[in-house]
């Protein structure tokens, strides 16, 4: 499943429109727009028509090229990795006299049930804000894809 904000949902719908075509799967053919601009079957007339991606499949809807789309074009994402420069961007390192340890360290060592947890929340924060999507569990940046 693909979780989203809408509004990457939306862009990412009009690149699955782009990046397939209308297929009618009773003659298994391609359908070319005609002369109205609209997609009919020229053998049955049909206009419910699946989407094709050439070399990858047919299927109904766009829910399966946009998630096509993330995986073979979006950047997977770390989330713990990217926590853990979160943290050390915003806190300051722990001295104990000579000895310094970096905030995601010490939280990592000291409680990493909160750690993974704080890693959770902050990548579910980016997919509500638009800078990640998450695709069945994996998470994704797509910006190079949608800009
Ligand atoms: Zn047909």
């Amino acid at each position: 499943m693909l979780e989203a904000s809408d509004e990457i949902k939306e862009k990412l719908k009009e690149l699955a429109h782009e990046a397939s075509r209308p297929f009618c799967y009773s003659d298994y053919v391609t359908v070319e727009a005609d002369e109205k601009g609209q997609y009919r079957c020229p053998k049955c007339g049909s206009d419910d028509l699946m989407r094709e991606v050439e070399g990858v499949g047919v299927e109904w809807g766009y829910d399966w090229v946009m998630e096509h789309l993330v995986e073979t074009e979006g950047e997977r994402v770390d989330i713990e990795e990217l926590y853990r420069d979160l943290l050390d961007d915003i806190y300051e390192p722990i001295k104990f006299g000579e000895l310094e340890y970096s905030p995601s360290q010490v939280l990592e060592a000291v409680d990493p049930v909160a750690f993974r947890i704080g890693a959770q929340d902050n990548a579910d924060s980016a997919v509500e804000d638009s800078q990640m999507v998450c695709l069945n569990g994996s998470y994704f940046r797509i910006s190079d894809l949608i800009e």
